[in-house]
């Protein structure tokens, strides 16, 4: 019997998914090209003229997605629970209001013009295809600062400026290897002159001289500053290692600055993260129902039939992107195979919490200009505002609680009332700023693991966030196609807890919309 080309790829999908649709499809000649560089992401224009698609959620991987399908022709309808679209890129400002299961809503009362970027706030370069969004719909970015080395770390009780732990360490461990050298307990692990030029180079880098010692010069910080006239300059002994590593709490901060996506330059739209957000929105909105939850997804022969609030109404659609985070989606009724329910099961969201107040820039006065503080506190970082230098207020993050410093710590610092939280906040600013605590004033916090239609930040793999190893056969699991609904969001990304993962998957889940309807 001859195989249509169609039938032909529903077997092929059946057995092998969509990855294995696609990779048919390119051998049948019929696959869309991939896009030299996912910056430069397209569907064929007008290859979805007559076809419809029901894309569940409204955050950057729904937007994403209806802002691509509808320039490509596709008639798209976007089911978004919430009434507002962003998802995680939540920009809150005076006058809004934080909801978390199980409390009071708070009132944010910031001043005009003032915003909290309670979820995504920080953009690295090498993000293109967000950025490449923000630059494509015209939103202006600025610089977002992630490192000061006059921010002060809080550990073991004692507060020092970065720039001293960070300096300090490294002259120590500079200082641990020249003596190793030097005692020879490294020959033969490099050739003599291999080992004699990183003897020399020890001195530029950490201030260990011939004498093996470390040594402070200024990049340390002075405890008499160079001044004028005869005001000669004086450095501080450096502190020892003990000071410099407290306790484990500290290592991320010494690491931070290395990660792949926190190195400078790190970017943020100018008046708040969910300028992006809004940009593809007003790109989309008259598709977008907003406070319209998903209740049942259905596949109906070739068809998805999607069941929504707020009365029980249904949409109905060639395809369907679904872009809802996958501990929500496993709730919601379905006839996913059971290989698919199977694999939504047991996927872990980190409880990630946000707090911050508006306040009079104090942090200025001291020379701090954006950047974060780290603390073995429960409230584990702060964030300076990285932009309107010189405002007479601003916001200040005082707690952002992701495990960086103790794994426990989010689900501890969530558990607290809201107003607990806040308290550890305002100790912690009046231990890194003594006396300036008292300015701090309409302090909110977001607890992500009780906020409605998130319950978590972002989806935790193996290692949690930023854990790049391979993944295995639960996540190819997730990626498969069902029938004619495929799926995207920052879990089913390698770049998770990031906007441009959920971007990123939103463009793989295209493809294979592409090659399905192309096969129709
Ligand atoms: C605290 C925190 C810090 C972060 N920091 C950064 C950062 O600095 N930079 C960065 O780029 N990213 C950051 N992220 C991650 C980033 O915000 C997310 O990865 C990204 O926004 C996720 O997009 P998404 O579309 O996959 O999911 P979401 O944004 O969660 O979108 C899913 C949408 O589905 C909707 N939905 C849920 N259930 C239903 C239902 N039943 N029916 C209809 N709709 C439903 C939701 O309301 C939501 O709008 C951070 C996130 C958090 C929480």
């Amino acid at each position: 019997m001859a195989l249509t080309r169609r039938a032909l790829l529903e077997q092929v999908g059946a057995v092998g998914g969509g990855a294995a649709v696609y990779l048919a499809m390119e051998a049948l000649g019929l696959a869309i090209p991939t896009a030299a560089g996912a910056e430069k992401f397209e569907l064929p224009r007008a290859s979805g003229a007559g076809r419809s698609v029901v894309v569940l959620g409204a955050g950057i991987a729904g937007l994403v997605s209806a802002y691509e399908l509808q320039r490509a022709g596709y008639r798209v309808t976007v089911l978004e629970a919430r009434d507002r679209i962003g998802g995680r890129a939540w920009t809150i400002r005076g006058g809004g209001r934080i909801a978390q299961n199980g409390r009071e809503d708070q009132r944010p009362a910031f001043s005009p013009g003032l915003y909290f970027n309670a979820g995504a706030a920080r953009i690295p370069s090498t993000h293109r295809v967000i950025l490449g969004y923000a630059r494509k719909l015209g939103v202006t970015m600025e610089p977002f600062i992630n490192v000061n080395r006059n921010a002060g770390w809080d550990f073991g009780g004692k507060v020092q400026p970065e720039r001293r732990m960070i300096n300090d360490m490294r002259g120590h461990l500079a200082e641990l290897l020249a003596k190793a050298i030097d005692r020879k307990a490294l020959d033969g692990i490099i050739s003599a002159d291999e080992l004699t030029t990183v003897r020399q180079f020890l001195a530029p880098y950490a201030g260990v001289g011939a004498n093996a010692v470390y040594a402070p010069g200024g990049s340390s910080g002075f405890a008499v500053e160079p001044g004028g006239y005869d005001q000669a300059p004086r450095v501080p002994p450096p502190l020892g290692f003990g000071e410099l590593y407290p306790s484990g709490a500290v290592t991320l901060p010494y690491l931070f600055e290395h990660i792949w996506d926190m190195q400078s330059t790190m970017l943020q739209p100018v008046g708040g993260m969910d300028r992006i957000a809004e940009a593809i929105y007003a790109r989309v909105k008259p598709s977008v129902r907003l406070g319209t939850p998903v209740r049942a997804i259905r596949r109906v022969g070739n068809r998805v039939r999607v069941e929504h609030g707020p009365r029980q109404l249904m949409t109905e659609a060639d395809h369907c992107v679904c872009t809802l985070p996958a501990h929500l989606l496993e709730r919601i009724p379905s006839d996913f195979s059971p290989a698919k329910k199977a694999a939504l099961k047991n996927i872990r969201y980190l409880a990630s919490v946000k707090a911050a107040f508006e306040s009079p820039r104090f942090w200025e006065d001291e020379g701090i200009y954006g950047g974060l503080a780290w603390t073995d506190r429960a409230n584990e970082n702060l964030i300076y505002p990285p932009h309107d230098f010189g405002a007479p207020k601003g916001v200040l993050v005082a707690a952002y609680v992701s495990g960086w410093t103790n794994q426990d710590n989010p689900q501890k610092f969530a558990a607290f009332s809201d107003a607990e939280r806040l308290r550890v906040c305002r100790e912690s600013v009046e231990a890194l700023h003594p006396g300036r605590s008292k300015l701090l004033e309409n302090g909110v916090s977001v607890g992500w693991g009780l906020v409605p239609y998130s319950e978590g930040a972002g989806a935790q793999w193996g290692g949690g966030p930023g854990d790049i190893a391979p993944r295995g056969a639960q996540y190819a699991e997730l990626l498969k196609p069902e029938g004619p609904i495929v799926f995207a969001g920052e879990h089913l990304s390698y770049q998770g807890l990031w906007q441009e993962g959920a971007a990123l998957s939103a463009h793989a889940a295209l493809k294979l919309v592409g090659t399905m309807a192309k096969a129709a």
